[in-house]
C-alpha cells in the first residue's frame, strides 16, 4: 500500500522504503514526523493514507504492573485487543488475529463472541507496534510475539503469516522468527501447512483435553479434527521440523484434571519435543472453576510423574480481564453499547 501511494505521487521506490522504515523502526504515527521526507511529500501521503490501521482507545495496567491490555478500535469501528506482558528480561505481546472467534471454546470469552472479521497483517502488526512504543520510554523492546489473543490465526492463516513475516522482516521491525509463536486449536491442515514454512517460527497447540469426548465439549472443533488427526499432522510438525512443540492446557478444576486425562495425555504426549503447558484457568462468568491453590502443581505432579514434560506458565493479567481466554468480553460488550 505504502509503495503504490509513494509511486503514484510519481516518487522514487526508495521514498516508500523511508516510509516503511519511519513506520515500523522509528514507530511514526503521523507523516508529519517522518523528517527525512520532502514535506510537501508528507502532507501528499496524509491525504491519501493511515500510517496506523488501528487507534488506541484504553490501556489498562495490572495491579503488578506486568501486565497491560489495550482496547483498540479498527477503521471500521471493530473493537481489537492485545497484551503486553512484562515479567523482568522479557516483553512479550499476545496479539489477536481475528475479531471474536469461531472455534466456540467452551470457557473462552472471545469464543463466546462468534466470529465478527478476520484481522489484516497490518492490524496485527500495528498491535505489536503500539506494544513497542508503549516499551520505549523504559528503554525496552518487544522480545517475543504470540498469536494467542482473540481469534484461531489458522482460520486467518494468510494474514498470520504476512504479519509474522513482516515482523520478521530485518528491512522493518526484525523480530527473530524464532521469537514469534502461533496457536491454533488444531485446525489440521494449517498445522501441515505450518510445518512447510520456510520460517523458524513456533507452533503451539491449545489441546486442554486428553480424551475426544472431553474435547469435543470444550473445543468444538474436535469434532471436525479429533485427536488422532490433530497428533498425526503435529508428530509430521516434528518429524519435518525438529521444533519442539508446545500444547497448551487451561485447567478446569474437576473436569480436565482427572485420572482419566492424565492417562490418555501420557499416550499423546510422551514423544520428544513434545511439552505441556499448563494455564489455571480464568474465571469468565461460565460454569467452570479455576484450579484451587496446590491443584494445579498436584496435577503438574502425576503427569510428570506418567512421563509427560510439563511447566505451569502462569497468566499475568486476570485483574484487568487480560489472561488467557479473557479477551474482549468487557470491551466488545462496551463498544456495542
Ligand atoms: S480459546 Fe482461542 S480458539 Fe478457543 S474460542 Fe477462544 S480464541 Fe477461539
Amino acid at each position: 500500500m505504502i509503495e503504490e501511494a509513494v509511486a503514484s505521487l510519481g516518487e522514487p521506490p526508495f521514498r516508500a522504503r523511508q516510509v516503511y522504515e519511519a513506520i515500523t523502526r522509528g514507530l511514526v504515527t503521523d507523516f508529519s514526523a517522518i523528517s527525512t521526507l520532502p514535506v510537501r511529500l508528507r502532507k501528499a501521503l496524509a491525504a491519501r493514507l493511515q500510517p496506523v490501521t488501528i487507534e488506541e482507545v484504553e490501556t489498562r495496567v495490572t495491579r503488578r504492573g506486568d501486565a497491560r491490555k489495550t482496547l483498540f478500535v479498527t477503521a471500521d469501528g471493530q473493537p481489537v485487543e492485545a497484551v503486553l506482558m512484562t515479567p523482568p528480561r522479557r516483553a512479550t505481546v499476545c496479539v489477536s488475529s481475528q475479531i471474536g472467534c469461531a472455534v466456540g471454546c467452551a470457557f473462552c470469552a472471545s469464543g463466546r463472541l462468534g466470529l465478527r472479521r478476520d484481522l489484516s497483517a497490518e492490524e496485527m502488526v500495528d498491535q505489536v507496534l503500539a506494544a513497542q512504543r508503549a516499551l520505549k520510554p523504559e528503554g525496552r523492546h518487544v522480545t517475543n510475539v504470540v498469536f494467542m489473543g482473540m481469534g484461531e490465526p489458522f482460520h486467518n492463516y494468510d494474514e498470520t503469516l504476512r504479519a509474522c513475516r513482516l515482523l520478521n522482516d530485518p528491512a522493518g521491525f526484525g523480530l527473530a522468527a524464532r521469537a514469534i509463536s502461533v496457536s491454533t486449536a488444531g485446525v489440521v491442515p494449517g498445522i501441515e501447512r505450518f510445518a512447510r514454512e520456510p520460517l523458524q517460527l513456533n507452533l503451539a497447540v491449545s489441546l486442554h483435553a486428553g480424551t475426544d469426548v472431553l474435547r469435543d465439549r470444550l473445543v468444538p472443533l474436535n469434532r471436525r479434527y479429533p485427536l488422532d488427526a490433530v497428533f498425526t499432522a503435529c508428530e509430521r510438525y516434528v518429524a519435518r521440523t525438529r521444533r519442539k512443540l508446545l500444547f497448551e492446557y487451561v485447567v478446569l478444576e474437576g473436569v480436565n484434571d482427572t485420572a482419566e486425562q492424565v492417562e490418555a495425555l501420557a499416550r499423546r504426549l510422551r514423544r520428544p519435543l513434545f511439552h505441556l503447558n499448563l494455564i489455571a484457568y480464568n474465571e469468565t462468568g461460565g460454569p467452570f472453576r479455576r484450579p484451587r491453590p496446590g491443584a494445579l502443581s498436584a496435577f503438574r505432579g502425576r503427569l510428570e510423574a506418567a512421563g509427560v514434560r510439563c511447566t505451569v506458565r502462569r497468566s499475568p493479567g486476570d485483574d484487568i480481564k487480560a489472561a488467557c481466554g479473557q479477551l474482549a468480553l468487557r470491551s466488545v460488550r462496551a463498544a456495542a453499547q
